[in-house]
């Protein structure tokens, strides 16, 4: 179940449920109303329905939350399958801390990609990689955007993440000192902890992963023809 903001519901029956559903629809992929029928309640705290796209008839389920007096909980109306579209990365606090114009960049590809405008999206990807090379690489601006990203892990300091670790795993380091005796582990420290290891394994395992299966991705996805290089 995927949970819809309330804000994407555009119409309701007379008792408050949802009535028309704007998402994007997970079969043709285009931003469309979605009509509910009748909903039915399933015990006491649960109603639920079914919904359809008003373009391509796609079938979907909805469920909502209620209340002791039957009324529609905030925040708490779902959907299965999952709407299509891309969602927002996690962390994007950092880039909006890095840069808000990258940040805004990153969510209108975004939000051009959810509106399927592929080519408004490819370009706006592109903007935004080369105003993030200039960002971390200022006095390399001039250089052709290639150029730039070649410089990208010569120019910068990819090892500062890890650095400071060895010294939190040391004997007398913030999290070296608990290990002698584990009944002083509270639950922040080994939030803190875990944390720390599942960074590092993004850091390490996780991103060079995906990024290898992303090449492997892209070299065996098939070549568009040009328009006109067809018959000759
Ligand atoms: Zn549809």
């Amino acid at each position: 179940m995927h949970q819809i903001p309330d804000s994407s519901v555009h119409a309701r029956f007379a008792n408050g449920f949802a009535r028309s559903i704007e998402l994007i629809c997970p079969r043709c992929h285009e931003k469309s109303m979605f009509d509910a029928r009748p909903w039915q309640e399933h015990g006491r705290q649960i109603v639920a329905t079914e919904m359809s796209c008003t373009r391509c008839e796609n079938e979907g389920l909805l469920v909502q939350l209620v209340d002791e007096y039957g009324n529609c909980k905030p925040a708490s109306l779902f959907t299965w399958p999952e709407p299509g579209g891309r969602h927002s990365m996690p962390g994007l606090p950092h880039l909006q801390a890095l840069s808000g114009p990258l940040a805004r960049s990153y969510e209108s590809a975004l939000k051009l990609y959810n509106h399927a405008e592929w080519g408004a999206t490819a370009l706006t990807v592109r903007h935004l990689i080369e105003g993030l090379a200039a960002r971390l690489l200022p006095d390399k601006r001039e250089l052709p955007l290639p150029r730039q990203l070649d410089a990208l892990p010569r120019d910068l300091d990819l090892s500062r993440p890890l650095q400071d670790l060895s010294q939190l795993m040391a004997p007398d380091g913030a999290f070296g000192r608990h290990f002698d005796d584990e009944t002083s582990i509270d639950k922040v420290t080994a939030e803190h902890l875990l944390e720390l290891a599942e960074q590092l394994l993004q850091y390490l395992v996780v991103m060079p992963g995906e990024m290898a299966e992303l090449k492997s991705r892209i070299a065996t996805a098939p070549v568009p023809l040009r328009r006109g290089s067809g018959a000759a």
